[in-house]
């Protein structure tokens, strides 16, 4: 079968579209035809290596997929042959007292597909049924693939770690990433007020199509003055970091007394400087969040069901035009997410 694998980190050149052996479907699994899957910034940063992970080679890429089920393992009751599935990108344990309180993300073997195992770019997986779900009708096979990672992160962020509220204020760094726009969404649902930045101009009308009640351009100078224009010198009721160091210290200042930080990424760095004294005075938290339960899981492919949250994919090529799709990624040219098809 095809697949887009690596065997060692680098730039573009280390993306490979090629024959490996096809999985057997196992006892209690089902073997799924994957139909598509989308890119995440995680995807770069893999290939790029990343510090203190040492990944199994050949490593296929890919966290979010959805395809058909093609083959069912015995003891299988839930799924049929020809069923249209989504992917959970999640992977743990399944036996320690967090993944039995179905706390799976909280697991000390919690990993994600395409990560920390082999993930879904290629034409077959075999996965245990408790880590799919029917794909939504309404949505196609592309949009159904970019769905999971991002919204299990924005959601477990602001749902069940900030616990945002009605008419609370958000600031939402990178409003045309795949974890803003999602993060955009589901304030936007709550009733939240959202303020996003994005990095220029052309990007402004994702953000507002998302649901951005203000967009701010994060490559102007002094556009946290904007922000206290928008907001005076109450602050915002929750920052949505993912950014790391070159936004943190910004991020607490812009934040109001009593205030909420969550975090789920660092990319420009991850070590940052706290002053306890205001983190104490103005009653600040400042949380850490990563993927979400199995739970969180269901409830984030419901509210997609229901049409509450939408897919936003920007551009789709075909699996074998796998270095393409990360130039694209790599260069800023998205609004929104990039899927790859098997099928064009
Ligand atoms: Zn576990």
């Amino acid at each position: 079968m095809k697949a887009v694998i690596i065997n060692k980190h680098g730039g573009l050149e280390t993306l490979m579209f090629k024959d490996i052996p096809e999985p057997k479907c196992k006892p209690g699994k089902v073997k799924v035809n994957i139909e598509s899957s989308s890119i995440n910034h995680l995807d770069l940063w893999v290939r790029n290596g990343l510090s203190g992970i040492n990944l199994p080679f050949p490593m296929v890429l890919g966290s979010d997929g959805a395809g058909t089920i093609v083959e069912i393992g015995s003891d299988v009751r839930d799924y049929k042959m020809g069923d249209q599935v989504v992917i959970q990108p999640g992977t743990f344990c399944g036996n320690c007292s967090f993944c039995k309180a179905g706390n799976e993300n909280y697991c000390h073997q919690y990993g994600v597909l395409g990560e920390t195992e082999s993930g879904v770019q290629a034409e077959y997986i075999v996965v245990d049924p408790i880590n799919i779900y029917a794909k939504a009708n309404h949505l196609t096979f592309a949009e159904s693939s970019s769905m999971q990672l991002v919204f299990m992160t924005a959601y477990q962020m602001l749902i069940k770690r900030a616990n945002i509220q009605k008419n609370e204020i958000v600031l939402i760094y990178g409003g045309t990433s795949g974890v803003g726009s999602a993060a955009i969404q589901i304030s936007c649902n709550i009733g939240a007020h959202v303020i996003a930045t994005v990095g220029s101009r052309d990007k402004v009308e994702h953000a507002q199509k998302m649901g951005a009640d203000n967009v701010l351009i994060h490559s102007y100078k002094n556009w946290q003055d904007d922000v206290k224009d928008i907001v005076g010198k109450r602050g915002v009721d929750i920052v949505f970091e993912h950014v790391g160091k070159a936004t943190w210290e910004q991020s607490l200042s812009l934040l109001a007394k009593g205030g909420r930080i969550v975090t789920c990424g660092a990319t420009t760095g991850q070590n940052v400087p706290l002053n306890l004294k205001h983190l104490f005075i103005k009653q600040h938290t400042i949380m850490g969040s990563t993927m979400s339960s199995l739970p969180t899981f269901k409830e984030v492919m419901e509210k997609i069901h229901n049409k509450v949250y939408s897919p936003f994919v920007d551009k789709i090529f075909k699996m074998e035009d796998i270095r393409k799709a990360h130039a694209y990624i790599e260069q800023s040219k998205h609004n929104g997410k990039v899927a790859m098809v098997f099928n064009f």
